[in-house]
């Protein structure tokens, strides 16, 4: 009846216009799984919060599905399943097609912005241990203060013992924090800017409070520390110059809203679509080209270093996985030939800063995965870029599958901007895209997104390694 209401300019509005559903509406008879998937995002990104953690994790789970170390095979056949294990902080997996010379690849990060530990980070002052941090990555450095921190980190003696590190996580361990000016006395402070309210040098953790009995001692509360380093770990002070040591926000995932429609954690950028892959990766089935999910580390901090997108290990793995399977082809002609996806999360319209984007182009949570054509900042700097045919592909693709799907920008131009490991796989030659769920308070303590947005990225990401040419 509605129909036959419709004027001729209604239905012509209805076949020409971009339809902006809510994919909460179209997908309201899968509600149950939205929830479930989220439920076991939650439970994944809670127990993984650093980059380490996240791949001894994954690789556990590709363990027990059958996956084997590339490095244990002499060949590989259509059907094998191996992983590369970078340095423990970055990960190939990869599923051989009955084609392997067509590649299908899933790149995300497994880095999150956080503090680290400074090479001599332990001092004593005003009664006081605290540990000086550096932090990594882009952050807003005044909220890191006076929220509870966990500590995660792996440390080498000098006698060559590996330590572990971990403290925070379990409702009986103690938290750190770093404690913000009082407002009665922050009146110089209040008139600094955002950037300076609290610099890289405030970035002190509170770390132990109770002093040594021995009125001999000078720094009597650091050498307490010391002494319980060393009785609990085996630890002298030079140690922590051959360590890994990482501060994060103590707090578990949370739904958010008194729908649950919403979730509240740190890392969701982007182990949002790590884990979305990676579970994709799982889930693909009889994969007719090979599928491949490349988890690299150091993203935030512009993909340099030995485990990040700029390294030459993902070259390397090409050149052994064509050593393995046997084809002839270089690894140059395999990745040009690939069809990539740069899976990273992108900002959300966020009602409160509404005049940073351009509503028409600006993904909106709640309405599926976002596929970004770019990313970088004004001018197109910085970034990759999808071109025509390869963002057809992607689009039919989503539809194809009924999978609600969206598009934007991060924010307007010139206002700011951000990169993604988009331009590192792109420069091989291979067709790729950005796509993930977007987000608000990206790169906060407690980053949030939607469910169903985080439901629809794993949906597109499986869609895209069942596919074939
Ligand atoms: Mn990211
Ligand atoms: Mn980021």
């Amino acid at each position: 009846m509605a129909e036959e209401k419709k004027s001729p300019n209604q239905k012509l509005q209805e076949a020409l216009s971009v339809k902006k559903e809510s994919a909460w509406i179209r997908l309201k008879d899968n509600i149950n799984a939205i929830y479930n998937f989220g439920e076991e995002y939650k439970n994944f990104i809670g127990k993984n919060k650093t980059e380490r953690l996240c791949i001894r994790s994954m690789i556990e789970m590709l363990d027990e599905a059958g996956f084997s170390s590339i490095a244990t095979k002499n060949a590989l056949k259509h059907g094998d399943t191996v992983y590369k294990n970078i340095k423990g902080k970055s990960l190939i997996a990869c599923k051989i097609g009955s084609d392997p010379l067509k590649l299908r690849i899933i790149g995300a990060h497994v880095d999150s912005p956080r503090l680290d530990l400074k090479p001599y980070p332990l001092y004593e002052d005003a009664e006081v241990a605290l540990l000086k941090s550096h932090y990594y990555g882009g952050i807003k450095k005044y909220q890191w203060v006076n929220i509870p921190l966990a500590i995660h980190g792996i440390v080498f003696t000098k006698e060559g013992k590996t330590v572990e590190i971990h403290i925070g996580e379990n409702p009986d361990e103690p938290r750190f924090i770093i404690p913000d000016l009082l407002p009665h006395l922050a009146k110089d402070q209040m008139k600094k800017t955002g950037e300076t309210i609290i610099e890289g040098e405030d970035l002190n953790v509170l770390f132990a409070h109770i002093p040594i009995d021995d009125k001999d001692i000078k720094e009597k509360v650091k050498l307490n520390v010391l002494k319980y380093l060393n009785t609990a770990y085996g630890l002298a002070e030079e140690d922590f110059i051959a360590a890994d040591i990482e501060l994060v926000p103590a707090m578990q995932p949370v739904d958010i809203g008194i729908d649950r429609g919403l979730i509240a954690a740190y890392g969701q950028d982007d182990r949002a679509c790590a884990f979305t892959g990676f579970k994709a990766l799982l889930d693909t089935k009889d994969c007719r080209e090979t599928v491949i999910l490349y988890l690299a580390d150091r993203e935030e901090i512009g993909s340099m270093g030995d485990t990040g997108a700029e390294s030459f290990v993902f070259v390397n793995f090409m050149r052994e996985y064509i050593r393995k399977t046997g084809i002839s082809a270089s690894w140059d002609e395999l990745l040009e030939n690939a069809l990539s996806i740069s899976a990273d999360v992108t900002g959300a319209l966020d009602p409160t800063f509404k005049s940073v984007n351009d509503p028409n182009n600006v993904s909106y949570l709640g309405h599926g995965v976002s596929i970004e054509k770019y990313g970088g900042r004004g001018g197109k700097y910085s970034t990759s870029e999808a071109h025509a045919e390869y963002m057809h592909y992607v689009r039919t693709l989503a539809d194809k599958h009924g999978i609600p799907w969206q598009t934007g920008e991060q924010g307007k131009i010139d206002v700011g901007g951000g990169g993604t490991i988009a331009m590192f796989m792109s420069r091989y030659g291979m067709d790729c895209v950005d796509v993930g769920p977007c987000m608000l308070g990206m790169h906060s303590p407690y980053e949030v997104t939607s469910k169903v947005d985080i439901y629809c990225t794993y949906l597109l990401y499986k869609a895209f390694f069942e596919d074939y040419r």
